[in-house]
């Protein structure tokens, strides 16, 4: 069974191809009317998963249920869900409509109703004035809009978009992302959406699962994934991090008392349950400021730093040898530390985290 309100349900699903095993028993319920988003590197399941959801790939063990009903045995055809790909194979010698019409008519729409529906579907995707069109008069953000078009056309109950911003240059990838997440808002339908891109995932999502290797690492919203990562994937993965080795005195309920580099003891929140010995903090950059020597968290020896703009990057080294960064809002009062001088670093109770392993 399925609860009131899941869109998707993944049920420990496994899939090997011969011996490679791209999912582990990954387990999920995405919500409807939620922009969800599979995050993780090249070759970690993220297209396994979605083709099984859309029933491309017969699943090795396990179940996907859609609004509590099994598809396992179902075709693709006849799910309700549909797929944007990376490449959008539009037919070039149609124009606009009849790509978007295509599909429709095969699924036995009448023709008039289709019509309608392609004319809604172009006006959500705002291509109206370029119905006419064939696929090469388009740029590449429009061409992308009309595989959208074609996809929420039949009305499916979940849409799923494999990587369907990578064929667009870096400003046009950006522009289309907020269209993006606003079609999906006025659809009303869960968006499934795969990316290698951390931030695309940031700005999009609902919540975002991270994956790596066939396992789901961590799911929640974004500022959950980016300030409380639980383990050392989650937290190198997104964002820039500083993971410290610490000795862990203590873990309870959820708070770690841990001993840092220089011996100063802290207290942070832990992902780590019952830890003790030798563990890793994760510091995001920005959650670091300076001070005297004396009052620090840690003592460290500046070696440099990076000029980026709006912030500056300052790189130290710790007694124990170990390396930082620190980011620092470039205002104009800011007088960086030289090369050689020890300061000492605050971190950020909130900010800092022991992670799970
Ligand atoms: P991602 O989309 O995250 O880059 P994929 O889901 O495409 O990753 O692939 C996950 C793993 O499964 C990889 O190791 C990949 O090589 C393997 N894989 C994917 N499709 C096949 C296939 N048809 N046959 C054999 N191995 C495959
Ligand atoms: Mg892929």
């Amino acid at each position: 069974m399925t609860s009131p309100g899941i869109a998707v349900s993944v049920d420990r699903v496994v899939k090997r191809y011969g011996s490679v095993t791209a999912l582990h028993g990954v387990s999920l319920d995405i919500r409807e009317n939620e922009f969800f988003t599979l995050l993780g590197p090249s070759g970690c399941g993220k297209t396994t998963l979605l083709r099984a959801i859309a029933g491309f790939e017969d699943v090795t063990e396990g179940h996907i249920r859609l609004k509590g009903k099994d598809l396992v045995d179902q075709p693709p055809f006849k799910r309700p869900v549909n797929t944007v790909f990376q490449q959008y194979a539009l037919f070039p010698h149609m124009s606009v409509t009849e790509n978007v019409m295509f599909g429709l008519l095969r699924k036995g729409w009448n023709r008039q109703e289709a019509e309608r529906r392609v004319r809604d579907v172009l006006e959500l995707v705002q291509l109206s004035d370029f119905a006419a069109r064939k696929p090469g008069q388009l740029s590449g953000g429009q061409q992308q809009r009309v595989a959208l078009a074609r996809a929420l056309a039949p009305r499916p109950e979940v849409l799923l978009l494999d990587e369907p911003l990578s064929a667009l240059d870096l400003k046009l990838r950006q522009a289309v992302r907020m269209e993006l997440k606003a079609i999906q808002r006025e659809t009303g339908i869960a968006f499934i959406f795969v990316t290698h891109d951390q931030e695309e995932a940031l700005t999009m999502s609902d919540r975002i699962a991270v994956m790596s290797s066939g396992h789901v690492q961590q799911v929640g919203p974004p500022r959950e994934i980016y300030e409380a990562p639980i383990n050392r994937f989650v937290a190198d993965f997104i964002g820039e991090t500083n993971l410290l080795d610490v000795t862990v005195e203590a873990v309870n309920n959820g708070m770690a008392k841990v001993l840092l580099p220089g011996n100063r003891s802290f207290e942070c929140p832990a992902a780590a349950v019952d830890a003790r010995g030798p563990g890793h903090l994760s510091v995001r950059p920005e959650r670091i400021s300076i001070c005297a020597e004396a009052a620090g968290d840690l003592i460290a020896t500046v070696t440099g730093h990076t000029y980026l703009g709006t912030d500056n990057q300052l790189h130290v080294k710790l007694v124990d040898g170990e390396v930082m960064s620190i980011r620092l809002q470039n205002t104009e009062s800011t007088l960086l530390p030289k090369a050689g001088d020890v300061i000492g670093l605050n971190l950020e109770a909130d900010a800092a985290r022991l992670l799970a392993d």
